[in-house]
């Protein structure tokens, strides 16, 4: 079922979802029902699942030398959305990235998805490859999420790559879209970030889901000004815990987001991770009641590791 349909079913009900890391090369899926089990008693609508290009890394030779090889160290995004809904009756939403594939692979990756009965899919750019400074689209590849966004929409009104096929078999992807309620980093400024993120549901997006943001008060400025500039779809809210002291500075650096004051007050205070991922456990509870309390279509949560933290809250809610 698309995600929107579960969106429109819930009607004024807040539903969940969740969200997922392939498992690392060499653990087996076995990891992933591990961490998903505990997730599952609170019917999350869906359940997404991240994709991860490939990554040049640089491995020692015997003679002290260096080699550069590619290595994927999360494959299988499409199958295991596959294996997800198989095992657990729920619906998917593979992430799909224009970095690293050309358009045929990603008619290809369009058709299995289809093949394997998955309504949904979430368009993104992704970010640059470890070894570029900016992000830089495959030869003949797709250098935005619209122009991704736009092939899925073809392909929903049957207009292959081959002018042959046109006008055969439509697929009918629910789309959803990724938005920034701290600015996407490389926006020149959010009236710009928000332009284009008007350009996609323009395009035909049904649906936003936001960047993790820790400051509800952001969330709100930004669906206002969405919808100031006429943005009509549903946008989901994206929620991730912290738990570590060490986050303090990686989620601002990688993610490109700020932590609120007091939060980050309650954090430096912890003398371990585990006073840290109580302080996590009540900010993400109180997020979650506020956002609930103000309507929001579903709560996602990035359980990135810690689903026992995301079972504890949702538990609450
Ligand atoms: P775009 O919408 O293409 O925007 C990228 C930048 O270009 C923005 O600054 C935008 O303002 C600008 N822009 C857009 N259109 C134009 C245009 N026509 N001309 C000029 N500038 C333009 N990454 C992964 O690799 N795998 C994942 O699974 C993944 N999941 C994610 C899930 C969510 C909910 C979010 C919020 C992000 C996720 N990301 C993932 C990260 C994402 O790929 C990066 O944030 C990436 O840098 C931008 O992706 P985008 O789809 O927002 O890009």
């Amino acid at each position: 079922m698309k995600v929107i349909d579960h969106i429109n079913q819930a009607k004024d009900k807040t539903i969940v979802s969740f969200e997922v890391l392939p498992p690392l090369k060499g653990k087996g899926i076995e990891a992933l029902y591990k961490h998903l089990d505990p997730l599952m008693e609170f019917k999350p609508a869906f359940i997404n699942v991240t994709y991860h290009r490939s990554e040049h890394v640089f491995k020692k030779r015997a003679d002290g030398s260096f080699e550069k090889v590619v290595v994927r160290k999360r494959p299988g995004t499409e199958s295991i959305c596959a294996a997800i809904m198989n095992k657990y009756n729920v619906d998917t939403v593979p992430h799909l990235i224009c970095g690293g594939f050309g358009i045929n692979e990603t008619e290809d990756a369009l058709i299995n998805l289809r093949y394997l009965g998955i309504d949904n899919v979430l368009v993104l750019r992704g970010d640059a490859a470890k070894n570029e400074t900016a992000f830089e689209p495959e030869p003949g590849g797709h250098k935005y999420a619209i122009d991704l966004l736009k092939q899925v929409v073809n392909l929903n009104a049957g207009i292959y790559l081959e002018e042959d096929l046109k006008g055969t078999h439509k697929t009918e992807f629910c789309i959803g879209v990724a938005g920034y309620p701290e600015k996407h980093f490389e926006a020149p400024n959010m009236d710009t970030d928000l332009r284009y993120l008007k350009a996609k549901v323009d395009a035909g997006a049904d649906y936003i889901v936001t960047q993790m943001f820790f400051d509800n008060a952001k969330y709100y400025a930004f669906v206002k000004a969405c919808r100031d500039i006429g943005i009509n779809v549903p946008i989901i809210p994206g929620l991730k815990p912290v738990y570590t002291k060490k986050q303090l500075t990686v989620l601002p650096k990688t993610f490109h987001i700020d932590l609120p004051t007091d939060l980050s007050n309650e954090m430096l205070k912890c003398k371990t991770d585990e006073e840290v991922e109580q302080v996590g456990t009540e900010w993400l509870l109180h997020q979650s009641k506020d956002l609930k309390k103000s309507g929001v279509p579903v709560l996602h949560y990035y359980t990135l590791g810690k689903p026992h933290i995301v079972a504890n809250v949702v538990k609450e809610l």
